[in-house]
Parts: structure tokens; sequence; C-alpha cells
């Protein structure tokens, strides 16, 4: 039985290699055909002209460039039919090379999933990779071969507008997310016709802006590079990310789309990457602006060098790179090596098989139809929303409550909940996204009276309708209240200086707490947000960010107990801007404050507490859960052996739920000063009422390990603290161990 098998696995990887062999054949036989300005158009990337509705009007520019071979890849074209058009005119040329077909599928297609951030706060890798499975399938239906996504940047910063898009501050748990979110969009293989190619973004440090202003630069120590930024496209390219895309900022005065030190050395040298590096959008030229590149041709030569294999938009490669070949400053085997990189991947996605199997308008039909797929978004969007407050046991609500006021600018909103990347289809309205008024409505039972006030604007100063708000909600049982940004505040260029409740929606809230009745307070936005009135004063409050088309529903489920919530932050919610960054794993000063109070001569604000509003893995249930009985298996470890400590998480409460079991370890000294405490393992666990579990976590030496002052990663052989707990600032259980060499 044992040969069989190993005979079978012989064949099956001599058939891998064969196979690999083939496509290796076949490159280089189509690259032997082309011509230097053939090679060129592979490396040029443009957007089309068709993204939202109307006939198609394809420039007659563009249709003459693909059909000379003067493009490889287009992004922005939607469906399954202009997909198709565009190949037809790449089937026209010479060498009848497809192009391939790119779009920012970020959280969903037709069908949009929560903003990332939120789903981060699920801290649930399977709801993620399914998340990004169906925005595979309706996109790859769709025509599409190719996400840029995942975002994978590492934000300490909420005023950034970007934090929306990625998973967080933390490297752990983003290198967890990273992996899951590659994977449910490419699955196990290019080529299923599930499937489109991620892009591992933005490589690299993007996240890391000075002051949160997007596109800024970023200085960063080495330490913090290989520790905080790069562990998570590590986790993508471990997953198999097909593409890196390179970042709009510089990095220590060099930027990221001219850095051959992080694309050459660190990407596909260090780490062997075989797919391919597109630039950011216009990013080869704007090292003009930066003041690295003296023009477009030095810029160009700067990003093939690095090895920034496409030129997203910026038109450098296009009218450069033949040039600086001929005039011998730019070899050919490193066009010729950006090229293969990109043709590899067309033949992986079967393209030179059959360059329309994507784009199949009965698939598409099919799948922008499934309602599996708004299912698992409902779900999704439920386990992404983040109790913050429920302190007079307010939620959840009761279905036959008699009259419920359902108040606020955020209420009857439609498209809004797509938040801020949103993809917009051509000939589908937006019935298909459920309003949070729709999702209670659908809820409430018969008996239930729903009454409705906008209340105000999100940014307007008016506070005209707050009389009306007050009325209605005076006639309530109950008063839902739904506030936030726009979606437009977060997102790509959204960086804000103040992340307030915007407008005068704080005031409405004081108002309707003034009629003494029960009040749920929803906040929806894309990033963190500072709202401390209200944060301190309201006793219910229910983090909704934006939760795609789905939102409504999966609203409704957790106001009225169907989903018991389960979301734990994914950034540290700061108090006041002034604290910027702020985040759980920092190092302790020499001077570490006592406690809140303690401003004598110690590491502290003389006019605000160190700690955040909400911590970094923060999140309430309708249950709760009881922490007992920490087992470690030894008191020392060495650093061949593996250690496994153990805690019981019982559900004390009358409902079941899920809870986030959170490890933090801590070096306690160390030839590097290391952080207060880091997460270094999680698991989601789901009790009923009364059940307890054993929560078991393998630490390894890898876990214990960390860059040292020569950026070599080892241990180091001493005390370790252990903690498990419910956040980041609920430690329920303590212990230690010792590291011996
Ligand atoms: C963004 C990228 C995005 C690209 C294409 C850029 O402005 O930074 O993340 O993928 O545009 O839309």
């Amino acid at each position: 039985m044992k040969k069989r098998i190993s005979l079978l696995f012989l064949l099956l990887s001599v058939s891998g290699i064969s196979q690999q062999k083939s496509i290796d054949q076949k490159i280089n036989e189509l690259l032997a055909k082309m011509t230097l300005e053939e090679k060129v158009g592979q490396l040029n990337q443009y957007t089309g002209d068709n993204t939202v509705t109307g006939p198609l009007t394809i420039n007659p520019n563009k249709k003459e460039e693909i059909k000379a071979g003067k493009i490889g890849s287009m992004l922005n074209i939607l469906g399954s039919e202009y997909t198709r058009q565009y190949q037809e005119l790449a089937m026209q040329s010479r060498l009848k090379i497809p192009l391939l077909f790119g779009l920012d599928v970020i959280h969903g297609y037709k069908t949009t999933f929560p903003i990332p951030l939120a789903e981060a706060a699920s801290w649930d890798m399977a709801a993620i990779e399914l998340s990004a499975r169906v925005a595979a399938r309706e996109s790859a239906a769709s025509g599409i071969h190719w996400t840029f996504a995942p975002m994978v940047d590492i934000a300490r910063d909420p005023r950034w507008g970007r934090v929306m898009e990625g998973a967080g501050e933390d490297t752990y748990l983003g290198s967890k997310i990273a992996y899951a979110r590659v994977k449910g969009f490419q699955g196990n293989k290019l080529g299923d016709l599930n499937s489109v190619m991620a892009c591992a973004k933005h490589f690299l440090a993007y996240g890391a802006a000075i002051g949160g202003r997007d596109y800024n630069s970023t200085d960063i120590s080495e330490r913090a590079l290989w520790e905080t930024y790069l562990p998570p496209f590590k986790a993508a390219l471990d997953a198999g990310a097909a593409t890196f895309m390179n970042s709009f900022n510089d990095i220590n005065g060099i930027p990221a789309t001219g850095n051959r030190r992080i694309q050459r050395d660190i990407l596909k040298g260090k780490w062997n990457f075989q797919g391919f590096v597109v630039s950011d959008w216009g990013s080869i030229g704007e090292m003009v602006n930066h003041g690295y590149s003296q023009d477009k041709k030095a810029a160009a030569y700067s990003a093939i060098t690095a090895g920034s294999d496409m030129d997203m938009e910026s038109n450098s490669y296009r009218y450069n790179l033949e040039q600086l070949v001929k005039e011998g400053k730019v070899s050919e085997s490193l066009i010729d090596d950006a090229v293969k990189r990109i043709l590899r991947k067309k033949f992986e996605l079967g393209l030179f098989d059959d360059p329309y199997r994507y784009s199949d308008a009965k698939r598409q039909q099919k799948e922008l139809n499934n309602p599996e797929n708004t299912k698992a978004a409902r779900e999704v969007a439920a386990k992404s929303i983040v109790l913050l407050k429920n302190e007079k046991n307010v939620l959840p609500l009761s279905k036959d409550a008699k009259t419920i006021a359902f108040i606020g600018p955020m209420v009857k909103l439609k498209r809004a909940n797509h938040g801020f990347w949103a993809v917009d289809l051509k000939d589908v309205d937006s019935t298909y996204i459920v309003s949070q008024w729709e999702g209670m409505q659908r809820k409430v039972g018969k008996n239930t009276r729903l009454l409705y006030a906008k209340g105000c604007g999100i940014t307007d100063t008016s506070k005209a309708g707050f009389k009306e708000a007050v009325d209605v909600a005076n006639q309530a049982d109950v008063v839902v209240l739904s506030v936030g940004e726009r979606p437009d505040m977060s997102g790509e260029a959204k960086s804000r200086s103040t992340i307030n409740l915007p407008g005068v929606q704080e005031d409405l809230i004081k108002e309707l707490q003034k009629t003494g009745k029960p009040i749920v307070v929803l906040v929806n936005a894309g990033r963190p947000l500072v709202f401390n009135w209200t944060a301190d004063n309201m006793p219910t409050i229910v983090y909704t960010w934006w939760l795609g088309s789905e939102a409504g529903n999966a609203i409704a489920d957790v106001l009225f107990g169907d989903y018991n919530p389960s979301g734990k932050l994914p950034m540290s919610f700061p108090r006041a801007e002034g604290q910027i960054p702020i985040y759980y794993n920092h190092m302790s000063t020499g001077r570490p404050a006592k406690n809140e109070d303690d401003k004598m001569y110690v590491s502290a604000y003389i006019d605000l507490q160190n700690s955040p509003k909400f911590p970094f893995g923060y999140g309430l249930s309708y249950t709760s859960f009881k922490y007992s009985d920490m087992v470690m298996s030894k008191s020392k470890m060495s650093k061949n052996e593996t250690l496994e400590v153990s805690v019981t998480v019982a559900n004390t409460g009358k409902v079941a739920g899920e809870e986030v079991v959170q490890l933090y370890l801590r070096d306690k000294f160390a030839s590097v000063v290391r952080p207060v405490k880091e997460l270094k393992g999680f698991q989601k666990i789901k009790l009923a009422p009364g059940e307890s579990k054993t929560v078991a976590f393998v630490i390894d030496n890898e876990k214990l390990s960390f860059y040292h002052e020569d950026l070599e990663f080892k241990s180091e052989a001493g005390e370790f603290d252990v903690m498990i707990g419910s956040s980041s600032e609920d430690i329920r259980c303590k212990g230690g161990f010792e590291l011996i060499d």
C-alpha cells in the first residue's frame, strides 16, 4: 500500500514537473518570437474606458494599441461582455497574447462584504476566507482574472483613511488574515474558474505614512520593517499570492517603487517570489515628484532595475524602456524576466488555451444571483460587528417591543453600506443591498410599530431635524440611533486629522438622551473613531463599521439576538488624536507609569491617560465567559522543545456565544527590548450556556524569537510571561516559564 502511494506521488510530481517544463518551454518559445516593443507592451497596464454604466466605447487609440500588442493588461473593465470585447482586440494582435483583466475586488464584487477592517474584527479565518472566495467566484465569472487585494499593510494610525482596507494594527493577526484572504481569492490553484489571482499590497510600509496622511513618506527602523511590516507579506506569499503591488510611499528616502532592496533582493531574492510585481497607479512616474528620478525615463530605469514588472498607468515603461535597452542602460534580459513572469501567469490562468474562459455571460448570470453568496455576506457581516457596551442589558431587543424608533442619518442609506471600495455594476440596481431600515422591518413582529426620523445629516450642521427625532423617540419603548462617518470619509486619500463623529450627530445623541428612553447607538465607520462623550455617557454601543450588502439584516440579527456578537477590535481606539500612534504591543519605557493617575516624571501625558478608550482585542457578548485552570506543560523549555499552555473557558451566561481566546507573550529581559505583550495565538470557540472547553496553545521557539541587533531572527534564553485573556487588557490567566539554551 505504502509503495503504491509513493509511486503515485512520484507520478504526480513527475507530471507536475513536466507540466511546469512545458509552460517554461511555451514561454521561451513565445518570448523568442516577440519584438522588444511587444515585450514592453506586456509590461504596460492601462485603465478601461467604461467602468460604470452605458454602452462600451473603447477609446480608438487604445483599440489600436491592443491590436498592436502594446498593452499587456487592463484594469477596471467590468463584466463578461466588456472583457470579452477587449479580449477580441488582443486576439487580433500578431502574437495573440491575451490581456489580463485586473480590478479592485476588495471586499466583494456584486455581493459586498464588510470592509476588510470590519472583517478582521471577526477574528474568524474561515469567514474571512469565505468572503474572499465569494468575491473571487463572482468576479471571475465576470471576466476578472486578478484582484488588487488583499491589502496587508499594518496600520497603527486611524487617521489614515486606508485603515479600512487592512487588518488593523497587529502583525500576528494581520498575517493570519493575509493568508486566509489569499487562499480565499486564489484557492489552491490558478486557473480554477472560481478563483482570481491575489495581489499582496502595498509593498512596502504604505500603512506607516507619517502623520497618517495618505501617500506620505515613511521612516522606519530596519527592525520594525522585519518585525512589523514584512511578515503579513510573507504570509501572503506562503499562501501562494501570484502578484504583489508596490506602494506610493518612500521608505527611509527610497520610493518603494524604485526600491531594489525591497523588491529584488528581499521579495524576489531572499523570498524567491516567482510571480510579478505591479506598480501602484502611476507610482513609477511619481518618482519624479518624490525628487528621486529626474524624468520618467530615469523613473522607468529605477523601477525596472528595482523589480517592478508592470507599469500601472504611468506610461513610463511604454515610452522609455525600448530606448533604455537600445542605449545599453537596461539589459534586455531584465525586460525578459519581467515579461516571463507575466506570461507565466497568463499560461497558468489557462488564457492561452481559451482567452475568453473567464468571460462567460451564463456563469456570470448564475453567480451574481447565487443566494449562497448573500447568505455568506450576512453571516460574515454579523461576525464583524463589535459590541462595545451593553451596561444595562438593553440588548438584545425583544421582537415583541411595541414601538421602536430607528433614528439617524445612516438608517435609510443603501449604497453607503458598501463602504469605500464598491464596484458599481452596469444593469444592477441597489435593491439587493439591505438598508438598516429594511433589515429592521424584516425582523420585527407584526405588532411592532417602527418609527423613523433622520435627525440630522452626517456632516451637516443643521439641527432642524432634532425636534422630529425627539418626538419620535418619545413615542417609543426603545430608540436605535445610527450615526457615524460617511463611507467616503475613510478609504484611499481620505485621511482625517480629527476622527470624531462628524457634524451635529453627537448633539443629536445628547438631545435624545434627555428623553430618558433606552438608546442603542450604532456607530458606522471605516476606522476607529474618537467619540468620548458618547462612549462615556451612552450605556449601549455597537460598532457596525460598513458591513456590505447584507448590513441591514446582519445588524438586525445582532440587535435581536439571532446572532450573539463575537467581534473583537483589530485596532486600539484612542481617547484623543494626540495619542496616535497608539497600539497595544508597545515597548516599556524606563519610566513606565504605575497607574493611569501616575504623572510623576513617568512616560505619561499630563492631560490624558495612556490607555486607549477601547483596547485591541476587545469586544463583548450577550453571554459571559469565565477563564480558569491555566496549565503549563512545563516550567522550563529548551529551544528545540515546545510547551503547551491551556485554559478552561466556560460560558457562564444564558445564551450560546463565541469567544476569541487570546494568547499574549512577553520576553521579560532581552538584548533588544521587547513589547509589553505580543499576540501569539488565538482561538475562536463556540460554547453553549453552561458548557466549558479546554483551549490549548503550543508555544514553540519561533513564537519566542525576534530580530536581534544584527537582524538575526532567534530567541534568547530567559523568562517569559504567558497571558491568556479576552482582550489585550483583559488578561484572565497569567503564568510564566523559562527558556533554556
Ligand atoms: C491604489 C491601489 C489600487 C489601484 C488601482 C491605487 O490608487 O493605491 O490600491 O489597487 O489604485 O485601482
